[in-house]
This record gives structure tokens, C-alpha cells and sequence, in this order.
């Protein structure tokens, strides 16, 4: 990737407030903390060690989102992926250890915008929603999970009806009502989280990609212009990092894709949602949806498919909207896109080091958001020596899926299959 890439065409980069021109990396630099990817992960990471008063350096191939962070679904969901290969590997149930972290990363978020005043769209408002009677059962334990926990924002269950009236659609048998996940416009959220940490110190590079780290006491990280030699390195491309070998094939690189419509009259927002909530299903290989600050609805899921030519993703994934929402068959599409998210065998979140002062965090699934968030706390803590949490996750070892680098598209439509078939079941 060395060529520096512009935004995809999203919807995001079409309405971003605000676009970044960091200047690229030149010559010899020095920093207390370089952090490699200016996504959610690496920026999190940024701002609060510039909030801590460290010297950090972040180098980015492309933009300030440009990856996953600047595309995804805008969905702020509760919860970490991979809980259950926790809970299996530590020998103890981690309810109580992952009580407090599954909504860390969204007070961090609340948090920021209030005190960065960073315009995002930020909403309150989720619906997880049921196709099956299994599914039914897991809404009804978390519910439970949620009451247990004293969680202090509206959760309620929703029957069919109450569902279909919510959000326009007979598609679902019931769903989990909760105020306290949300959600909001990514790209203004990463620059604007970008632009915070650069106000605090924080010195950042755009179209820099880094071609090796060089693993010494102090690390060095070369880009083809220049370099930064640091105390720590923290690796935050995700799944659009292929650097360093002992990374590769330990997730799946899996994509999805977006469409946009129109902005919709008031009439059909009231029908299909006038509650203004996002809605995720749970499949597997799932469909989520819901509307922009200016109305439009941004549906999302997965195709089998690795390009990004907007007409063919265009046309496949209306074909699943208008399943869920048959009056939107005059509703033109403005944008469709796609992005990589990272997704562990396991599921569980990997953070980790290739050295002794070199380390990596990504992996979050479809739960990057939130996740991303947490993962920065956790990263400028292990920085600066406080490995509790870190520990935590890079203590469970990933699974490594052989030939996986090699043969990234056959490895993810074979995982997609599979995991289709447990759809149905
Ligand atoms: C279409 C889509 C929809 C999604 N929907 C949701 C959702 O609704 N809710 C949710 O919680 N999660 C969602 N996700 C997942 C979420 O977006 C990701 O988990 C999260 O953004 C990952 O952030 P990141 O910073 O780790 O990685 P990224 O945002 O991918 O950032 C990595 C960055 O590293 C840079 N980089 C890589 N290699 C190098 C290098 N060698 N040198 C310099 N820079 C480098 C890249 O250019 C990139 O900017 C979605 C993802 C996608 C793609």
C-alpha cells in the first residue's frame, strides 16, 4: 500500500465536516510513543496518551479513517466479541472482570464529543433484533444480564408487533430494545477524536505508509521519506496491516459493504423509523441498517464479494433492503461501499507485541466502535506499564488459520459458508 489512497466514496467521506492534511513523515523524528494507523484504534490510543502528557507520533498510510473506522455502519454496540473463548480460557466465568469493560468503550466516545465538542451525529437509540426462537432466548438472557447489572439506561423486550411498529418492517419476531448503545457519523468522529490528540501534542502523518520496524530498544519505524524512534510502537492497521509475518493468518480479513439511499421523505422516516434507532440483526453474516442525520437509510451486510465497484455492490444489497423494506423500491442509492474488518477464529480482541516494547491491538469484529475505544485505554495503560487489562486479552493465544495470508479470498468465503449454514439452523 504504498501508494496513498483517498477516502473510499462513502456517504461518510461525502459529508465528512471536516477534511485532515497531515503532512507526511520526513526525515528523523523521535517520540515517546509511535503508533502505526490512524484508524479508531490508533487514534483512541493517541489521544489518551497525549492526555497523559506523552510525546506520540502517529503514521498513517492513507487518511485519518480512511480504513474501517471511516466506513463502518456507525453502530455503537455494548459488549466485546469473543466473551465465550474468554470465559473458556480463563477457567472463570469473566462476568464480573468484563461487567465494567463491555461499556467502556462508550463512555469513552460520550465522553470525548462532550469535551472535544466533536460534531458526530451521536445517538441514543439500539435494537437488536430476533429471526429466530433461539434468538428470542438470547435477548431474553441478555435482558436478564442487563437487569442483574443495575445497567442505567432503558432495555426492554419487544414482541413482534411492538417490533413492527418500531421500525416498519414484519421481518423480525421480537427485539431487545437498548438506549444505552447508539450511534453516529464514524469519519467526523475519528478526525474530530484526530484533531482533539493533535491539539494536545500528538504529531500526525498522512501518507506515510510504513515499510518496517526495526526491533531494538527503541524501536524505529521507516516510512520511504522518513523515520520515527520511539520508546513504544503500537501497531493499529488492523485488517489493512500486512507488515510484520508473525501477524498474518491469525484473523480472517473479512469485507462488508454499504449502501445509502436517498434522503427519505418525513412520511416513510415516520413508517420505517421514527424512533431514529440502529438496528443489527444476529446472524453471523448479518444485516444492519439505520438512518443518517439527513435521512437517508444506510444499510449494511455482507456479500460475497473482495472489489469495491459501487454498482455491484449497489445492486446486491438493495435486493436485501428491500426485503426487509419493500416501499423503498423507488428510492434511489446514492453511495455504496465497502471496508475490512478483522475478524479472530476465536473472536476474541488481539492485543499483543511482536517485541518487547512493540505491540499490536485489532480483531474487534463487528464490535469496533465501542471496542476500538476501550482497546486505546488499554493500550496507553500497557505503555505505561499497567498490564492488567492487556493481559487479559493477550493472555489467550489466537488461532492461527493456516495458508490464511496466502489464500485470503478462497479461506473467507469457505468461513462465510459456514457460518451461513449456522444462520439457518
Ligand atoms: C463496512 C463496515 C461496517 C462496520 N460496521 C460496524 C458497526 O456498525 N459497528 C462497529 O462497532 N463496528 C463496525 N465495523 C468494524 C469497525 O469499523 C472496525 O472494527 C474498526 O473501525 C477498526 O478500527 P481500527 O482502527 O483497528 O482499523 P482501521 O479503521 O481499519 O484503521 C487501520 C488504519 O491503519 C492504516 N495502516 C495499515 N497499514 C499501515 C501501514 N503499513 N502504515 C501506515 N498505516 C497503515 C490504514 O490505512 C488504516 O487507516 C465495520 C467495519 C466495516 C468495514
Amino acid at each position: 500500500m504504498l501508494n496513498p489512497q483517498a477516502h473510499t466514496g462513502s456517504y461518510y467521506a461525502a459529508t465528512a465536516n471536516q477534511e485532515t492534511d497531515f503532512a507526511p513523515l520526513r526525515g528523523e523524528q523521535s517520540a515517546d510513543v509511535c503508533v502505526i494507523g490512524a484508524g479508531f484504534t490508533g487514534i483512541s490510543t493517541a489521544l489518551h496518551l497525549a492526555e497523559r502528557g506523552y510525546n506520540v507520533h502517529v503514521v498513517e498510510a492513507n487518511r485519518v479513517g480512511w480504513g474501517a473506522s471511516g466506513r463502518n455502519g456507525g453502530q455503537m454496540i455494548g459488549g466485546i466479541a469473543g466473551e465465550t473463548a474468554l470465559a473458556k480460557h480463563w477457567g472463570r466465568d469473566v462476568e464480573e472482570i468484563f461487567g465494567e469493560l463491555r461499556w467502556e468503550g462508550h463512555n469513552i466516545i460520550r465522553q470525548r464529543v462532550a469535551q472535544y465538542d466533536i460534531d458526530c451525529d451521536l445517538k441514543s437509540g439500539y435494537l437488536d433484533v430476533a429471526i429466530k426462537e433461539r434468538h428470542l432466548r438470547d435477548i431474553e438472557y441478555d435482558y436478564e444480564r442487563l437487569q442483574a447489572a443495575k445497567f442505567d439506561h432503558e432495555v426492554r423486550v419487544l414482541s413482534a408487533s411492538e417490533t413492527s411498529d418500531f421500525i416498519g418492517t414484519d421481518a423480525y419476531i421480537g427485539a431487545l430494545l437498548n438506549m444505552g448503545n447508539g450511534h453516529l457519523h464514524p469519519l467526523n468522529l475519528c478526525v474530530g477524536e484526530a484533531k482533539a490528540a493533535a491539539s494536545l501534542g500528538a504529531t500526525l502523518y498522512e501518507q506515510s505508509s510504513v515499510i518496517e520496524i526495526e526491533k531494538r530498544e527503541r524501536p524505529r519505524v521507516l516510512t520511504q521519506s522518513g523515520s520515527v524512534t520511539a520508546n513504544a510502537v503500537i501497531i493499529a492497521g488492523n485488517a489493512y496491516h500486512a507488515l510484520e509475518r508473525q501477524m498474518r493468518g491469525i484473523f480472517f480479513p473479512v469485507n462488508s459493504f454499504i449502501i445509502a439511499t436517498e434522503p427519505l421523505d418525513d412520511e416513510t422516516v415516520a413508517a420505517i423509523n421514527p424512533n431514529d434507532v440502529a438496528v443489527c440483526d444476529p446472524n453471523f453474516v448479518l444485516e444492519y441498517f439505520r438512518l443518517s442525520a439527513d435521512k437517508r437509510l444506510l444499510f449494511g451486510g455482507r456479500i460475497n464479494y473482495f472489489g469495491d465497484d459501487p454498482e455491484f455492490i449497489r445492486k446486491k444489497l438493495r435486493a436485501k433492503m428491500l426485503r426487509i423494506y419493500p416501499r423503498l423500491q423507488s428510492v434511489n442509492i446514492d453511495f455504496a461501499w465497502g471496508g475490512r474488518i478483522g475478524v479472530p477464529v476465536n473472536r476474541v480482541p488481539q492485543l499483543g507485541r511482536v517485541a518487547k516494547n512493540v505491540f499490536y491491538c485489532q480483531g474487534y469484529s463487528g464490535h469496533g466502535v465501542n471496542v476500538t475505544h476501550l482497546a486505546g485505554r488499554i493500550m496507553a495503560d500497557a505503555v505505561a506499564g499497567t498490564l492488567e487489562h492487556f493481559d487479559l486479552f493477550a493472555g489467550v493465544p489466537p488461532l492461527r488459520i493456516p495458508g490464511a495470508h496466502l489464500l485470503r479470498k478462497p479461506m473467507v468465503a469457505l468461513g462465510v459458508m459456514y457460518y451461513k449454514l449456522r444462520d439457518r439452523l
